[in-house]
């Protein structure tokens, strides 16, 4: 039976820019992706936008719009991040669309009949800037240390959901790893949190403070508050409204990914909701950290703000998303600096990689007539080499650590560099046919190797390199691709073009 794999980013609040951190989340959920559909197994990538809330309203309405073109307008600049960073994402959710609010008031009711769902007044402390209660103890000078501004004093009828119910359950899941958590600090952080104990969360708004957004079904003075509209955007955009065969193929996800700052909502509430609703739970969460920019965070007022659509477009997809992948820690902060982006492209990507598949069909296309040459494939060494590197990286990708996955990808082409070194073919090219013939087919067989390797990371470049290598036309599966000897001798190669040009 083909496996199935489904994995999702987290969907950003459509009410500011798309910035470099969520694109490092959108190619980390679409290098798991393409990596699952390599292998053959069924899968499905989905991200989307978060569309509800005042704020909307209020820019929408400061703005002249109607709030739906505002969010129109905002969602489209999200699609075209996953389009410029060549995410191959298998649908978009929004959650304005209308199939999204009928599963979400599905969900609802489900809740509400498992008891889960009830009534209550709620008094506190509003901060309309953070459009959220905000709790004494966070205040500073009884100011909202976010917009220096004093909260109102408000009560008002919510409904709140029932997530203390679940704690003790979620607790275990967790412990057990029924539920994954990477890395292991994560899950220890939100077991440290839920022994604190949960609290039931608040799950609807009266429509006077909140008119953007789900109606609550059977209450037309409610409308839901962010974490029942917006969490089971995991379910909806994969069929939840009809459990359609989609749906049942592909719940329960194998990996959600998210940001180190909206850990208590995936892996307590969320949680919490699909106990409630009697849905199996996600398989893993990946847990992601921070951006900064030249060492300090991003600010406008520091006008060190990275545009990812800045990269892209000046040095293609491939070099931003090779970069962020290997430069920043998969599941920590990490930084980003121009310098350092450019010693990357340079060292990695233009001296390493480039230069060696610019190299290898060089000499194989001037040695033997740009045909694959008939070598010995039954090098035991290399063979044993290409194991090696295909274990290391396949149980980096299966730990979520993309970042030493590529670090064996491009020891490789390290190691394939060396070798031509060694073996010095210009040498041989006047000494040994032979020899030569076996030590280029080598040479052409990891230089196949290291585009399969690089295929989820840089799909671009690998499509490349294996129309140099005459392999576009054809279809192996996995485990014959990742064999060693699958280039028949004669088969007609290319010359490359180089595939990056040096950074001055
Ligand atoms: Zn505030």
């Amino acid at each position: 039976m083909t496996k199935t794999f489904y994995v999702t980013t987290a969907i950003p609040y459509v009410n500011a820019k798309p910035h470099i951190g969520f694109a490092m989340e959108l190619i980390q959920a679409d290098v798991l992706a393409r990596y699952h559909r390599m292998r053959g197994d069924e899968t499905f990538f989905l991200t989307g936008t978060d569309e509800h809330g005042s704020k909307i309203d209020q820019v929408a309405r400061e703005k002249g719009m109607t709030n739906q073109e505002l969010v129109d307008e905002n969602a489209a600049a999200f699609k075209n991040l996953a389009d410029k960073m060549n995410a191959s994402n298998d649908y978009f959710v929004r959650t304005t669309d209308d199939d999204h609010k009928r599963a979400v008031q599905k969900l609802w009711k489900k809740l509400q009949s498992q008891d889960d769902i009830y009534k209550d007044t709620y008094e506190g402390l509003y901060c309309v800037g953070c459009e959220a209660y905000v709790l004494e103890k966070d205040l500073v000078d009884g100011m909202c240390p976010n917009h220096n501004k004093a909260p109102e004093k408000l009560k008002e009828e919510n409904y709140f959901f029932r997530l203390s119910k679940y704690g003790e359950r979620i607790k275990e899941a967790i412990e057990r790893e029924e539920l994954k958590i990477v890395p292991k600090s994560r899950k220890h952080e939100i077991l440290a949190m839920i022994k604190e104990g949960l609290k039931d969360v608040s799950f609807s708004r009266p429509r006077n403070i909140l008119n953007w957004g789900v109606d609550v079904p059977d209450d037309p003075d409610q409308v839901m508050y962010v974490w029942c509209d917006a969490l089971p955007n995991y379910i909806s955009g994969i069929g939840y409204e009809t459990e359609n065969e989609t749906f049942k193929k592909f719940w329960p996800v194998n990996a959600h990914i998210i940001g180190k700052d909206i850990l208590r909502f995936h892996a307590a509430i969320w949680i919490g909701m699909l106990m409630s609703a009697e849905l199996p739970l996600p398989k893993a969460i990946y847990v992601h950290g921070f951006i900064t920019s030249e060492g300090k965070k991003m600010s406008k007022s520091l006008n060190n703000v990275v545009d990812p659509l800045d990269y892209q477009s000046k040095y293609g997809a491939d070099p931003l998303r090779y970069f962020l992948m290997k430069e920043i820690p998969t599941t920590d902060d990490g930084d980003f600096s121009k310098a350092r982006f450019e010693a990357v492209y340079n060292g990695d990507l233009a001296n390493n990689i480039g230069n060696l598949v610019s190299r290898v069909l060089a000499m194989s296309c001037k040695y033997f007539d740009n045909s694959v040459p008939d070598g010995d494939i039954n090098y035991e060494l290399l063979q044993q080499k290409a194991r090696e590197v295909w274990t290391g990286y396949e149980k980096s990708i299966a730990a979520f650590d993309l970042k030493k996955a590529l670090e064996v990808v491009e020891s490789f082409a390290t190691y394939a560099n060396k070798y031509v070194e060694e073996t010095q073919p210009w040498v041989l090219a006047k000494e040994d046919q032979i020899k030569l013939a076996e030590v280029l087919y080598n040479l052409l067989e990891m230089v196949r190797h290291l585009s399969l390797l690089l295929r989820p990371f840089t799909p671009t470049v690998s499509d490349q390199i294996d129309e140099f290598l005459g392999m576009s036309e054809i279809e192996h599966d996995y485990s014959e691709k990742k064999s060693w000897g699958l280039l028949k001798a004669g088969t007609a190669i290319k010359k490359a073009t180089p595939l990056f040009a040096r950074i001055d």
